[in-house]
């Protein structure tokens, strides 16, 4: 049934606990499913409500350049700040704008952007 591959940023594997997919409110495309890891907050590519295309998404892998991204291979990524809830810090995290993956959270946009090129060669399990 469970068939995700690791974190392609942090290899984590236990998906039991660590990679749950949910739902955001795309506007007017409906709902979009994402796969997370709970380790390091990446979240896999935006995928039609389907679980089978979100599960199928996650676990595409292309390899090169760490700039890149892991699931699609865009090099077309950004960088978002997001404030937390209180408002005292920033939390920065790298996104595809092709697939809409985010990469891990980071307390700097420096360590966002680090933590994004830290790749895990992806084995099969
Ligand atoms: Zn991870
Ligand atoms: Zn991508």
């Amino acid at each position: 049934m469970n068939n995700l591959k690791a974190c392609p940023f942090c290899g984590n594997t236990d998906h039991k606990s660590s990679v749950s997919s949910y739902m955001t409110d795309a506007s007017n495309n409906g709902k979009i499913i994402h796969f997370l890891c709970i380790k390091c907050k990446a979240e896999g590519p935006g995928s039609p409500d389907d679980f089978e295309i979100a599960q199928y998404n996650w676990n595409k892998r292309t390899d090169g350049d760490s700039n890149h991204c892991p699931f699609c291979g865009s090099s077309s990524i950004n960088i978002q700040e997001n404030k937390k809830d209180k408002g005292e810090a920033f939390i920065y995290s790298i996104f595809c704008t092709d697939c809409k993956a985010f990469g891990p959270l980071g307390f700097t946009e420096e360590e966002a952007k680090d933590r994004w090129k830290k790749r895990v060669p992806s084995t099969e399990s």
